[in-house]
């Protein structure tokens, strides 16, 4: 089974480089374009990685990651906030809310792929 991963983005342009970048890995791609999206697709599709732009429309993505973890069968999928503020407040206030790691806009292309896939093979060596 590929993997799942939950893109979550409301610029389109954002979003086109997200789907180049890891299409070719041979992950199921899903996209959701606002925190409430992102929210119901995660309940219906439980992806297994998520990455969340953190200022989105009608829910934030720290709003939308706090109330995934307590959601139950939430607390081991991976999010990885994306965001264009580097303010280490925001970091901080990231990871409280449950993201497991954060990148900043804009993304390095050559490394997202690496990032996830390390994620991933980490996640599963520690819930085989
Ligand atoms: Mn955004």
């Amino acid at each position: 089974m590929p993997k799942k991963i939950l893109i979550v983005e409301d610029e389109p342009r954002n979003m086109k480089v997200m789907l180049m970048v890891l299409r070719p890995h041979g992950y199921t791609l899903l996209e959701a374009t606002d925190g409430e999206e992102a929210l119901e697709m995660a309940v219906r599709d439980k992806p297994d990685l998520i990455m969340m732009d953190m200022q989105l429309p009608k829910m934030n993505g720290i709003e939308a990651t706090r109330r995934l973890r307590q959601m139950p069968g939430f607390n081991h999928t991976l999010i990885i906030a994306v965001t264009a503020s580097a303010m280490k407040g925001d970091m901080e206030k990231m990871i409280e809310a449950g993201c497991d790691t954060y990148l900043s806009k804009p993304i390095n292309t050559r490394e997202l792929p690496e990032v996830i896939a390390e994620m991933l093979a980490r996640r599963q060596e520690d819930n085989p």
